[in-house]
């Protein structure tokens, strides 16, 4: 989050980005039910700018709010002609862009009551998650010790501000011992996703990734399938261990910040030769390829600005 944007929307307003601040009795703040969403806009090779699968973010913005039971007092299509008008204010030619709903401030206690409902919608440039590096040579994970939040306690399928103290912690315990992403399991012990991305391995050709019970929904997830679909990689959702991660040909992360990062590590093991394996690079650079309209066949993911 390295630059100021000029502008941020605030419930339907734009203002400057040092007067988009909150009240500290926020409900969201104290108790942890808010909703966001992380986009990408790309750059594309023509030069214009592209939102990928803006509806498909913004309908599980929606989805999100419905499982969390927060009323968004905006429409869908409100939401996003204020985040393709945030990227021509701000002149953003490639950005991350950040919706959050949150319940203002009111009556204090667990009960939202009739609390305000806020949305707010920043977009900024941001580079690679994991850094170039990370994206061309792969990166090093650890399993952590803190298990994925389990599905009767937590609901997975909404990206609520408040699941993310568990991503936070896992992140924090694996980086501080020199990773760079934690790989969480579920309470049954099957490998669950990344902190903010779902996980693929490749065996023998093919690709598996955990099924939608403990984790995320992810777009990426989604794109991923879709492409492997397309090239004819046979491709399965469902479950596996840490010790069938650790003998994967390949294995990598999907997310909008994450994209597709190659894994080359997994708690001191190398993943096949310790490099970005052949399958894994060759969904990387569709991927990428997709994103910045270069491939007819996926345009319709592509939501552009100008
Ligand atoms: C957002 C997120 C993902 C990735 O979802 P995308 O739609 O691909 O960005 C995966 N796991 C978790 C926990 C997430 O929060």
């Amino acid at each position: 989050m390295s630059t100021k944007p000029n502008k941020i929307w605030f419930d339907g307003k734009l203002v400057p980005w040092d007067q988009a601040n909150i009240h500290v009795l926020s409900h969201t703040l104290h108790y942890g039910l808010g909703v966001f969403e992380g986009i990408r806009a790309y750059k594309c090779y023509d030069n214009r700018t592209a939102v990928f699968r803006l509806k498909e973010h913004i309908d599980r913005l929606f989805s999100s709010a419905h499982i969390a039971q927060i009323n968004i007092p905006f429409t869908k299509e409100e939401v996003r002609d204020a985040t393709i008008n945030l990227l021509i204010t701000n002149k953003l030619v490639e950005a991350y862009i950040r919706p959050i709903s949150f319940i203002g401030a009111g009556k204090m206690g667990v009960h939202p009551g009739e609390n305000p409902i806020h949305l707010a919608i920043a977009a900024y440039p941001w580079g690679a998650y994991f850094g170039g590096d990370g994206v061309s040579r792969g990166i090093r994970v650890k399993i952590s010790s803190f298990t994925r939040m389990n599905v009767a306690s937590f609901m997975t399928k909404a990206k609520v501000s408040g699941n993310y103290v568990n991503s936070v912690k896992a992140k924090l315990e694996v980086t501080s011992l020199g990773y760079d992403e934690a790989i969480m399991l579920d309470t049954e012990g099957y490998v669950a996703e990344g902190t903010g991305e779902n996980i693929f391995i490749v065996r023998k050709g093919a690709l598996k990734t955990p099924p939608l019970t403990s984790v995320l929904e992810g777009i990426t997830r989604d794109c991923t399938m879709e492409l492997a679909k397309d090239e004819g990689i046979e491709m399965e959702a469902e479950r596996f261990t840490r010790d069938e991660l650790y003998i994967a040909d390949e294995a990598f992360l999907t997310g909008t910040a994450a994209e597709i990062t190659p894994i080359r590590e997994v708690d001191n093991r190398k993943i096949g030769d310790g490099k970005p394996g052949k399958i894994t690079k060759r969904l990387q650079s569709r991927f990428f390829d997709v994103v910045k309209g270069k491939d007819s066949k996926f345009l319709k993911w592509l939501e552009f600005v100008n």
